[in-house]
């Protein structure tokens, strides 16, 4: 014999009603199921509370009532016709007017008990198994009513009734002796001895049929929901998150004792005790194997596991032979990686990550407790006198502070009762009043494996302290299967994501990307993430899922997916989402007007895990919120120099706080665009060289000017052909003031760490002041004419010298300085060709033969490549 529970989304509709007889009927149940228990209609528990607190309260409850009824009535209709449509209509009726009796008994009173409020919650599931009953037996599955109050007994604890085992298997066994057809059981509802209806706890269906399912020693308790199992963390919460196979008793009850709903906790220890496997299994799925609960699992199934992997491996060698027929293998391929995948999680010391969102943490300290025998017996014994279950404790060693967790509902009693139990000890100051901190939430990683595996808390914390998530309290219970962590409540989402993709997504990375500028380097840096973003996934499981998006104009963010905060959804295993980067600069015209501390503002209230900001602009205002977003833990990359040459307090506080606090601020695009410099001086640093001299080219354009002034043409008309040719800004003036190359000079100095200002840059000028002044482009063209005969000059001495112009920044001994020099033989400036930008190194090491790293140091495509980069950088610092 089978017991199955249907849970309120199940059942709370015709259509989902026609699935569960399409189920009872099919072979795997039709003859085997005993008992069927079911939930009220989903919802319907809420709204019955609801009614119940309206009444209270002296309003009226009647529209609840009959928007209720009408519910049921309209389900009836559905299926049956005729008088047997009437008679179900007619006892509906007869229920709501006893639940219209009780109501109106609780507003007369303006007053509802815990023992009134069980009884009115309890008509959910009356109503919905005796409809049911009737449903069933006409569509061909012969089935009777049974109400659960005459069967399952409890106590008198109200709205959260234990159940007495002995006495309830008694009436079970005696309701079941010598009756055949299917019961329809009535879940979450129980009777005192005194005949009141009690509840069983919120979610309790799933235990109401684990009584059953003991009592009888059925084969099964099949839970059927609207998941495929249980999974590796709420679906609705992380979207990357799959079904578990196979779990212990012990892990599942760890689980959902902190937060996975899917199943409710108490349900697993009467399966445990009779042995009987639990199953849960998804309505929409029915084809699913779901997850299975039981004591076989840690022998048996990883032995499964492993044979599995073992006859997958034969499989694979076969069909390297057979390699001919493509598709099959293809096909076989995917199957496997689905098994393997499997197998992984089959082996991996952690199961599944649950959550409780809202919880309260109250604080106990002072120096009262210090080695004061039975202070803990004394807290838990007032707490349990007031009847607060506590979720979590922990006890630092000094034994200087306790720290439990309760329901938020409990906060202010267990406060109290601490108040209470130890005023003496609080009078006299030994003990400080408790604290009590609200909107906090647990995270448990749980997994029976976990005892004998290292790391497993360093992965937890680094994932969060990655994420800026604080850790406000932690236990592990003594048998290692269960790390549970206090964090705000605002985090939990990003904490499960995060912690969830360290565990399961084995090697997979997601960044969340924000980026800001979408000109030239920008608008590259799109397409690319566009073509490369599928290989990225699959070659190298790197998802980068654009969650926002700036350009000067418009802001756009990409809507967060149902429930979750994290761009993420779940198609077939990995699916990124986010803004499609092929479609966003098409998106982006609908977006917000953009203003830089909004965007900021709304990224970090995003809160995603694995955030990162991109900046691609000029702007000196978005480089000022490069503090303000690294203390917010999320990294920064970019290619603008304003921050690093801003000034020097700026950029020691940036660096300074990225390399304390391991939050990435990548900038190497800020010098020489793609090529290696800035991680080049940091490697020469960390490996005990001492950079003594830095030397180059640090403009394209003054690069293209003087590598081609050979006397063939005036220097204004080179000038003119730089422009014509893209390489200058359109003022060139405004390459030609050496000013930007002066900034890279300056935070290559400071890279070596040297104290520089920018006015500490000596900047030698290659223009007279005269052309600064012109008022137009083409005045200065004019009036640089005039200067010809002096370049010129310039370049015919230095070449009777043998030499050649060039503009080089050097820096050395603590100074920097851009000159025009002349540059004998031999030098490394005179390879130069075209645009490209040059830097020499002398070190300590590289002292005979400086190091020279030389390559086109502008472009769109090479420097928004590097930003690229920096980006899939910050993807694999994240474990
Ligand atoms: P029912 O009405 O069938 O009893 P519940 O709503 O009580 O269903 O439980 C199912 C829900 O539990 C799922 O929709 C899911 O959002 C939630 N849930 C929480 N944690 C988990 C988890 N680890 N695995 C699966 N579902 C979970
Ligand atoms: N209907 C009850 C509730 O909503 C019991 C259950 O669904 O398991 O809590
Ligand atoms: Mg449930």
């Amino acid at each position: 014999m089978m017991v199955l529970k249907f849970g309120g989304t199940s059942v709370g509709s015709p259509g989902a009603i026609e699935r569960v007889i399409g189920i009872l009927k099919d072979s795997a149940h039709a003859g085997r199921a005993g008992v069927v228990v079911v939930s009220a209609f989903s919802g319907v528990t809420d709204a019955l509370i609801e009614a119940g607190r309206t009444a209270a309260q002296g309003r009226d409850y009647a529209a609840k009532l009959s928007a209720l009824e009408k519910r049921h009535v309209e389900c009836v209709r559905h299926f049956l016709s005729g008088a047997e449509g009437e008679a179900a209509v007619r006892e509906i009726g007869r229920a709501f007017q006893k639940l219209e009796l009780l109501l109106h008994s609780v507003l007369i009173l303006k007053e509802l008990s815990a023992r009134t409020l069980d009884c009115v919650m309890g008509f959910g599931e009356r109503l919905c198994a005796e409809l049911l009953a009737r449903v069933f037996s006409a569509k061909g599955v012969p089935a009777d009513y049974l109400d659960s109050r005459l069967v399952i007994r409890t106590d008198e604890q109200f709205g959260k009734a234990k159940v007495l085992q002995e006495e309830t298997a008694r009436l079970i066994k005696g309701h079941f002796a010598g009756r055949t057809r299917l019961q329809i059981a009535a879940g979450f509802i129980g009777s005192t001895a005194d005949g009141a209806a009690a509840t069983l706890g919120r979610g309790g269906s799933d235990l109401s049929a684990a009584i059953y399912g003991a009592a009888l020693g059925v084969e099964e308790i099949e839970i059927w929901t609207d998941v495929d199992g249980i999974m590796t963390a709420d679906p609705k919460l992380v979207k990357n998150a799959f079904t578990i196979e196979r779990l212990s008793y012990a892990e599942a009850m760890e689980l959902s004792h902190f937060g996975a709903k899917v199943l409710h906790a108490p349900t697993v220890q009467p399966a445990l005790d009779a042995n009987i496997p639990i199953r849960i299994r998804n309505v929409f799925r029915p084809e699913g194997t779901g997850t299975l609960i039981s004591s076989q699992r840690d022998v048996q199934g990883e032995r499964e596991a492993q044979h599995e992997h073992e006859a997958q491996c034969a499989r694979e060698v076969q069909h390297e032979h057979e390699a001919q027929q493509g598709r099959e293998v293809q096909h076989e391929h995917e199957v496997q990686h689905e098994r393997e995948v499997q197998h992984e999680h089959d082996v991996l010391p952690v199961k599944g990550i649950s959550s409780i969102g809202d919880i309260t943490l109250v604080l106990v300290q002072g120096t009262g407790m210090v080695g004061v025998a039975g202070f803990s017996a004394r807290l838990f014994s007032a707490l349990s006198r007031e009847n607060i279950s506590v979720i979590l404790y922990t006890q630092a060693s000094s034994e200087y502070s306790i720290c439990f967790a309760v329901m938020p509902e409990d906060g202010g009693r267990a406060a109290a009762a601490v108040n209470a139990e130890f005023e003496r000890e609080i009078a006299t100051g030994s003990l400080d009043l408790p604290l009590v901190e609200r909107d906090k939430a647990v995270i448990a990683v749980v997994g029976s494996k976990m005892e004998s595996t290292a790391g497993i808390s360093g992965k937890v914390f680094y994932a969060l302290g990655r994420n800026g998530v604080n850790v406000d309290a932690i236990a592990q219970g003594s048998s290692e299967i269960n790390i549970s962590l206090v964090v705000a409540a605002k985090d939990v989402s990003k904490a499960l994501n995060s912690v969830h993709e360290a565990f399961f997504l084995s090697g997979t990375r997601s960044v969340n990307l924000f980026l800001v500028g979408l000109g030239l380097i920008g608008g590259t840096l799109l397409d690319q993430i566009a073509r490369q973003r599928e290989v990225l996934a699959e070659k190298y499981k790197i998802h980068i899922n654009i969650a926002g998006l700036a350009n000067s104009k418009k802001m756009l963010f990409a809507p967060p997916q149902a429930g979750s905060a994290l761009p993420l959804v779940r198609e077939g295993r990995f699916t990124t989402s986010g803004i499609n980067p092929a479609e966003a600069v098409q998106l982006l015209e609908g977006g917000a007007a953009f203003n830089s501390a909004e965007f900021i503002t709304l990224m970090k209230a995003a809160n995603l895990p694995n955030t990162a900001f991109c900046d691609c602009t000029a702007s000196e205002e978005v480089a000022s919120h490069y503090e303000d977003i690294l203390r917010s833990s999320i990294p920064v990359v970019t290619p603008n120099k304003k921050a690093n040459s801003g000034s020097l307090d700026y950029y020691k506080r940036l660096t300074s706080y990225s390399q304390d606090r391991g939050i990435p601020y990548l900038y190497e695009v800020t010098v020489c665009a793609g090529l290696p410099v800035i991680s080049t001086l940091r490697d020469l640093h960390l490996s005990g060289d001492t950079v003594r001299r830095i030397e180059g080219v640090f403009s394209g354009t003054l690069s293209f000017i003087f590598n081609n002034f050979d006397g063939s043409k005036p220097f204004s008309a080179l000038v003119r052909e730089a422009k014509a040719k893209g390489y200058t800004e359109p003022d060139p003036r405004d390459d030609l003031n050496a000013m930007d190359a002066a900034r890279k000079a300056l935070i290559l100095a400071r890279e070596c760490g040297m104290p520089l200002e920018f006015a500490d840059v000596r900047i030698d000028p290659i223009l007279p002041e005269a052309c600064f002044a012109a008022k137009s482009v083409e005045a200065f063209f004019t009036e640089l004419e005039k200067s010809d005969a002096g370049f010129e000059q310039r370049r015919a001495a230095a070449a009777a010298d043998g030499k050649m112009l060039r503009y080089i920044a050097i820096v050395e001994a603590g100074s920097a300085r851009l000159s025009l020099r002349a540059e004998p033989e031999g030098s490394p400036f005179r390879s130069l060709v075209d645009a490209d930008n040059i830097v020499v190194i002398t070190s300590d090491r590289y002292v005979k033969l400086p190091m020279v790293v030389k390559g086109p140091g502008a472009g769109a495509e090479v420097t928004a490549g590097a930003v690229f980069s920096d980006i899939v950088r910050i993807a694999r610092t994240l474990v």
